[in-house]
């Protein structure tokens, strides 16, 4: 208890100082989540854990619109599961963390705690499916998986992470594609319109896509710091998996046939993200979309009559409107309030004080901008989701801003390691498309292809890093 006094605003680390830093300085201090006992694992505290269901809400229901059902599949899958398609277990045996006894027992097989779930899933589909009535099959499990990863940061790559992960059968390649495809889009609108995090989306090369996968696409999202972030990822399956488990069913045909199959995921990764897009040296900026609090209402003077009954009754006001908190702590200064939900990111800050409850207004502070206005206490159920939709779509576009400013074209592999070793961003070039030069470029400047874009311009010549045929226009980064 006699730590209570202690000094809130202790120093966040300038960004332009230290950009990692600042990170752990950001989501400690928020109290989005601590670290534990295991490295690479880490608890959820209740503010980052409102932003995740707020994420999860908006998505589940973007998923349930678009005809998928959730279900729930096993933690542990045997290791002769694992096995079954080779490309998968090669790609993930390194970072697979294991189960060898039950009690003291050692067990027959071992048992691999999920590090994604094709596998297991792959192996009740077979059972599930029968006839080609029974297709398609869209669903989606939300859990938490486990890949023992060597680097670990909060967020963005955790060893247990939470996420959904897609698992759809089809009956044609067609139809798994445009799965594929529509599942990206409903991604990139999450990302751009929920989260105001421009992304880039595309296709990943041989060596980057999912160890399994037919094809796999994602969106890309810049950090602050120059630094790409893989934000989510749909993989075309084709019958990889569903011939190595043998999903086979009876066709229209009335013939045995493999459906084909997809998968997709994002994860808590996300909320590194939007950190890490919109933050700044005051703290978070949380887009209103996930914000778990939207409105702060943090009233001044209020042993002054009537101050908390107005702050009450614009609570009550705008409680339905928007996600709104009356700041009512008694122990705490209105300026000390203030500083911690600057801090915390809430996108708006209502003021009422004695002499705004006079002029019948408030003082409406926006995070974002950090501008003061008053506001008609009349208007404020008009003015205030106006005012979030605007947060959001500036967010947006101070992203985009910063992107554009940090996007470079290579004119040869120098060129690329010059910006790698010091402003970074996403560099664009066309490129070879071969896995030895992707192998030279990674070893050269550290940077990875991050994805060859649906949208391509023309930008001709060969590929400026080892002289080979240009092939497709591509972004490189070095990532997260
Ligand atoms: P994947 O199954 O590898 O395609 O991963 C699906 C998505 O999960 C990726 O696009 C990332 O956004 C996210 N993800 C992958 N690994 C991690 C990790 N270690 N921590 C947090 N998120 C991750
Ligand atoms: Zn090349």
């Amino acid at each position: 208890m006699g730590k209570k006094k202690k000094e809130f605003v202790e120093e966040i680390t300038p960004m332009e100082q230290d950009f990692a830093k600042w990170y752990t300085d950001v989501i400690k201090k928020t109290d989005l989540v601590d670290y534990s006992p295991v490295k690479g694992f880490m608890a959820i505290k209740p503010y980052g854990f409102a932003i995740w269901e707020n994420l999860q809400a908006y998505v589940d229901k973007r998923f349930k619109d678009t005809g998928h059902k959730n279900c729930y599949f096993p933690l542990l899958i045997p290791e002769s599961l694992l096995k079954k398609e080779a490309e998968h277990v090669e790609g993930f045996a390194p970072e697979v963390a294991w189960v060898t006894h039950g009690g003291d027992e050692e067990l027959a097989e071992r048992l691999a705690i999920r590090p994604t779930s094709e596998t297991i899933i792959c192996e009740m589909y077979s059972r599930w499916l029968n006839s080609y009535r029974d297709l398609p099959f869209l669903y989606n499990q939300w859990c938490n998986v486990v890949r023992w990863e060597k680097s670990t940061r909060p967020f963005l790559r955790t060893s247990e992470f939470l996420w959904q992960e897609g698992h759809t059968l089809h009956e044609t390649e067609e139809e798994a594609q445009e799965e594929t495809l529509q599942m990206l889009n409903i991604y990139k609108e999450t990302a751009e319109e929920l989260l105001a995090m421009p992304v880039i989306v595309g296709i990943k090369s041989e060596k980057e896509k999912f160890a399994g996968a037919h094809a796999t696409y994602t969106m890309e999202a810049l950090m602050h710091d120059g630094k790409a972030l893989q934000a989510g990822t749909s993989h075309n399956l084709a019958q990889h998996f569903t011939k190595a488990f043998d999903i086979s069913y009876l066709s229209r045909e009335g013939k045995q046939a493999y459906p084909y199959h997809t998968s997709w995921g994002i994860s808590t990764r996300l909320i590194g993200g939007i950190i890490m897009v919109h933050g700044d040296n005051r703290g978070l900026v949380l887009p209103p979309g996930v914000a778990p609090t939207q409105v702060a209402i943090v009233p001044i003077a209020t042993h002054k009559e009537g101050v908390l009954d107005k702050a009450s009754e614009i609570f009550e006001q705008l409680k339905d409107l928007a996600r709104v908190e009356l700041d009512d702590r008694e122990n705490y200064s209105p300026g000390w309030k203030f500083n911690e939900w600057e801090m915390k990111g809430a996108p708006l800050r209502i003021e009422i004080g004695p002499r705004d409850i006079e002029n019948k207004q408030v003082m409406v502070v926006r995070r974002d901008t950090l501008e003061k206005t008053p506001v008609p206490i009349g208007e404020l159920e008009a003015r205030i989701p106006e005012l979030l939709k605007e947060i959001n779509t500036n967010l947006f576009e101070k992203a985009k801003k910063m992107r554009d400013e940090n996007t470079f074209y290579a004119k040869s592999l120098e060129e690329l390691k010059e910006i790698m070793d010091t402003t970074q961003g996403f560099v664009k070039a066309n490129w070879c498309v071969d896995p030895q030069c992707e192998e030279t470029i990674k070893k050269e400047t550290g940077a990875t292809m991050r994805c060859i874009p649906f949208e391509q311009e023309d930008l001709g010549g060969d590929c400026p890093f080892c002289g080979k045929e240009g092939k497709s226009v591509t972004y490189f980064a070095k990532a997260y």
